[in-house]
């Protein structure tokens, strides 16, 4: 098994934690800050903590 390097990390997704890679899709909000994950910004329906504020695709 060969672990990507951690160069390919680029942060962590506020919401679950999970390291986030350079290949995968991530959400960011640009008012908060927030980062995050595929599956938490499904679950938050691409929509910033503040609720309205859409989810940035990077
Ligand atoms: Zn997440």
């Amino acid at each position: 098994m060969v672990y990507p390097p951690k160069t390919l990390v680029v942060g962590r997704c506020s919401r679950c934690g999970r390291r986030l890679y350079l290949y995968e899709d991530r959400y960011v909000c640009k008012k908060s800050g927030y980062v995050l994950c595929d599956v938490c910004a499904r679950k938050m329906q691409y929509k910033c903590p503040d609720g309205y504020t859409p989810l940035e695709l990077v």
